[in-house]
């Protein structure tokens, strides 16, 4: 019951914060632009172009590339355009207007220099290896309040993959500040083992917070009810056909898959509709059993951040020469990735989420989050 009743005060907790939090920053709507019947006709000026769609200044000043007031006053045909290419292009830059009015530029560097400090003292708690069953779970509350119900659902490391897909499938723009977010998630991806999933993502610290409720006194195992390791073929060839089904919904009918589902939305809950809560709901109670289901079976940055997490500078890596083959670092990763890891000439090495139980659970101290590549096990020395 102790379990459950948990489980229930964490999802009132960020439903009833996270209404309180949406209306003190003034929500604005994430949508796409309607495409809008242009009217358009030779020998308007850009002025009576602007006046007749209701363009800004500053996107007809950015589309005809103005470089005087007088230019208005100018046909729209002056600039080497026709007036289909017109049409086309001004929808294009709409929608880029549309997405940038849908962000608050106050918000977004605040919590990108949030995220930098958080993740530096996860960091360097896991490098020192310092990062306690206690702490673990005070950061992720942490992370999840701060980033999510304060911090809010937007940006997130899975809107900068999805949503960039279906902006772009949806209008052929790309919004360039959500492919700078991608690079710096990407980044961090590289720098530090998928560090922005495991320590900055809302909805990923959410998950693991509601997993580490379902274990036992030392974080090494299942607590109450059982955990489940899916196997990595499974949960990833459902991520891979997720992901796929994603693109082709998008080009085909420039329609968002996740529009109804998205987990993020749990930080702007007056957004959701029923299917959404059931799912959101399910999700998280999934969660008790099963090591962040929505990261490692649906999230776009999640298999995006698979790959590049081939390429981490810093990662868990074991010390062969210390280590007594116990396999208590495998038994107490929530998810297969360590015994991967310890084994990895013969398996590929599904996601690691950076959270410390290996480091901790290691009797001899071989097993580290430290620079460089993973050495090959010891022949033999491991079963299976
Ligand atoms: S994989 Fe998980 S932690 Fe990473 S962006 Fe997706 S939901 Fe967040
Ligand atoms: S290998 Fe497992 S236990 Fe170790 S940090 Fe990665 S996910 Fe956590
Ligand atoms: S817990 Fe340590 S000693 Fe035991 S198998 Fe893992 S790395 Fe080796």
């Amino acid at each position: 019951m102790k379990t459950w009743g948990l489980l229930l005060v964490t999802i009132a907790f960020v439903i009833g914060t996270s209404i309180i939090s949406v209306e003190l920053w003034g929500q604005k709507e994430e949508t796409i632009a309607a495409d809008v019947q242009v009217k358009l006709q030779p020998g308007m000026t850009v002025a009576e172009f602007g006046a007749a769609n209701a363009l800004s200044k500053s996107l007809l000043k950015d589309f005809f590339k103005l470089e005087n007031p007088e230019q208005l006053q100018k046909p729209i045909t002056d600039f080497g355009l026709s007036l289909e290419q017109i049409s086309t292009e001004i929808n294009k830059s709409i929608a880029l207007e549309t997405e940038d009015a849908s962000k608050n530029w106050l918000k977004i560097p605040l919590k990108f220099s949030l995220w930098f400090l958080f993740m530096g003292v996860c960091f360097a708690l896991l490098i020192k290896k310092k990062m306690s069953k206690k702490r673990r779970l005070i950061l992720y509350a942490l992370g999840f309040t701060l980033f999510g119900v304060i911090l809010g659902a937007d940006p997130s490391p899975m809107g900068t993959v999805k949503d960039a897909i279906v902006l772009y499938a949806a209008k052929g723009v790309i919004f360039k500040p959500r492919l700078v977010a991608f690079s710096v998630f990407t980044l961090l991806v590289v720098l530090a083992n998928k560090f922005i999933c495991s320590w900055g993502c809302q909805l990923g610290t959410l998950q693991d917070f509601i997993f580490r409720l379902n274990r036992n006194s030392d974080d090494t195992g299942p607590g109450r009810w059982p955990q489940f390791k899916l196997p990595f073929v499974i949960s990833n060839g459902i991520r891979i056909l997720f992901f796929i089904a994603l693109i082709w919904v998008a080009f085909a009918w420039a329609y968002d898959i996740t529009r109804e589902i998205d987990p993020f939305k749990i930080f702007k809950p007056l957004n959701m509709s029923l299917i959404g809560w059931c799912f959101v709901v399910g999700t998280l109670t999934l969660s008790l059993f099963v090591y962040r289901p929505w990261c490692h079976l649906c999230c776009p940055f999640g298999l995006t951040g698979w790959l590049f997490e081939k390429l981490s500078l810093f990662r868990i890596r074991v010390d062969y020469g210390k280590c007594i083959s116990c396999l208590a670092c495998e038994n107490a990763c929530p998810s297969p990735v360590m015994g991967a890891i310890l084994r990895r000439d013969k398996t590929v090495v599904p996601d690691c989420f950076s959270c410390g139980n290996c480091l901790e659970s290691c009797p001899t101290g071989a097993v580290s989050f430290s620079y460089g590549k993973r050495a090959k096990p010891t022949s033999g020395k491991l079963p299976g």
